[in-house]
């Protein structure tokens, strides 16, 4: 099965993510994780997209798309994917539709947690992300105790997109292109809506029957 995690920024896609990819097997691909490590890197390509990020607008597609080209063909990851913040706009999600096609495999159901604006920017505010085990963690909510977290502390990081500046274009910016995608798989009766401004563990119980209850 391949999964999509859909939620505005701060929602706790990547969190969530991260209890999914350890009871199910599964691989995730964050774009935004992919994208971080190109500008990391000093690549040509994160050269080229960083102000991109630093605004918090969305990258080209045809970027995004041929990062997702070498995953989705490479048979180690064959229908065993769990997409963190992609698609991000309609034209991402009919793409990504095709690619599955190509590669013979399939989505089984897209996740939307939903979360009021007031208690994303709190969230946004705290978060750390391990820049070693990709962990995401909250100084507030979901502080990185040792039972949750075995990397030195000097890899736990704020991410620089993570400020009150950004955060507001992010957010209109998922209101304006992402949103839309939601109705795309309503349609398809694959999206599930789920209430994101709960614990963690609540909301991961309810994510885990409905993964629990697909076919696989
Ligand atoms: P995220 O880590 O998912 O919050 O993404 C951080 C930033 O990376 C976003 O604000 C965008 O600039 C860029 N980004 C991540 N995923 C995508 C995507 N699927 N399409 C376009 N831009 C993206």
């Amino acid at each position: 099965m391949n999964i999509i995690l859909c939620g505005p920024p701060g929602a706790g896609k990547g969190t969530q993510a991260g209890h999914i990819v350890k009871n199910f097997n599964l691989y995730k691909v964050s774009t935004g994780d992919l994208l971080r490590d190109e500008i990391k890197n000093n690549t040509d390509l994160g050269n080229k997209i960083k102000s991109k990020l630093d605004q918090g607008l969305l990258v080209s597609d045809d970027i995004i798309n041929n990062l997702i080209v070498t995953i989705l063909s490479d048979k180690k990851y064959y229908n065993r994917l769990i997409f963190d913040g992609y698609p991000r706009n309609l034209n991402q999600a009919k793409s990504l539709d095709l690619l599955v096609k190509k590669y013979n495999q399939k989505i089984s159901c897209v996740l939307n947690l939903n979360v009021d604006k007031k208690s994303i920017i709190k969230r946004i505010l705290g978060r750390l992300v391990c820049t070693k085990c990709g962990l995401t963690f909250n100084k507030y909510f979901n502080p990185p105790n040792k039972d949750k977290h075995n990397c030195n502390l000097k890899y736990l990081k704020t991410r620089t997109d993570d400020n009150e500046n950004t955060i507001k274009n992010r957010f209109e910016t998922y209101a304006k292109e992402t949103l839309p995608i939601l109705n795309y798989y309503a349609d398809q009766k694959i999206l599930h809506k789920i209430d994101g401004s709960r614990e963690i563990d609540q909301i991961y119980v309810e994510i885990r029957s409905i993964i629990a209850s697909l076919e696989t």
